[in-house]
């Protein structure tokens, strides 16, 4: 397996400068390194400027309806097991109008992994702004500023009960790359908000702004009280794999109760 094997004949056409750029990058890169048959694996997308992906990785791909790629995703990998199956989307997507599939994926831990392009903006639509847009983020929607609390999707996944949840950034690919591959081993819903600058409508958090920001954890929280005191951080955030749990996955489960009945 090799970059090229999911390249494809035509080029993404983002901004130049966008995160996206490095998401696609570490995704090819974590498929390659895991060996996965791109003929084995189907991404699915919602819509918005980041779930335009599948049409650039040279694998199955489905490009959905807003906010609903992960009830499409979990319903390819109910109808086929063995496939890797992996969602895409940005935050609007998911943390906006797919918000209730989010939390229903996270309790019922199908075998896929989920990966949000979080850039607090609604790009496609030319920047409104999104569910983890910042107080104070003038937007077409916020002209004097938003006065709302963003979403904290990482303690979001941690109270509804997700079993992998882990945050990279956009620019980190060796890191990003490193959290793919675990999410995609991880048996059950895997979670990855990934921080990606906007740099066309996203004037608060900027490349530069990130840089200043973000660090890498060291390990894993060692326990559930301080993953969500992490997944708190605002003057510093953290970057890594704040929870992880082993527990049975939804194929799994219905083994179970299949052998019962
Ligand atoms: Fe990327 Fe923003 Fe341009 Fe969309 S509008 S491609 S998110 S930089």
């Amino acid at each position: 397996m090799t970059i090229q094997d999911f390249t494809t004949k035509s080029q993404p056409n983002w901004c130049p400068g966008c995160g996206n750029y490095g998401i696609i990058t570490a995704l090819k890169q974590a498929l390659v390194e895991l060996k996965i048959n791109p003929k084995n694996t189907v991404i699915v997308s919602g819509i918005g400027c980041s779930s335009k992906l599948p049409h650039w990785v040279k694998t199955f791909g489905f490009h959905s309806l807003h906010g609903r790629g992960l009830p499409i995703a979990q319903g390819i990998k109910l109808a086929n097991p063995k496939l890797t199956v992996i969602a895409v989307g940005g935050d609007g997507d998911g943390y906006g109008i797919g918000m209730a599939h989010f939390i229903h994926a996270l309790r019922r831990n199908i075998d896929l992994l989920y990966i949000v392009h979080n850039n607090g903006v609604y790009g496609l639509t030319k920047g409104q702004i999104a569910p983890t847009g910042q107080i104070g983020f003038i937007s077409p929607t916020t002209p004097f500023g938003s006065i709302e609390e963003p979403i904290n999707p990482i303690k979001l996944a941690m109270g509804a009960g997700g079993t992998f949840i882990a945050r990279g950034f956009a620019d980190q690919i060796e890191h990003l790359k490193d959290l793919f591959i675990s999410g995609i081993k991880h048996s059950g819903f895997g979670f990855i908000d990934v921080l990606q600058p906007c740099i066309a409508f996203n004037k608060i958090n900027t490349r530069e702004w990130y840089k200043e920001k973000v660090y890498l954890l060291k390990t894993m929280p060692k326990n559930y009280t301080e993953a969500v005191k992490l997944a708190q951080e605002k003057t510093k955030i953290p970057l890594g794999i704040f929870w992880q749990k082993k527990t049975k996955n939804y194929d799994e489960l219905y083994q179970v109760l299949n052998s019962k009945n």
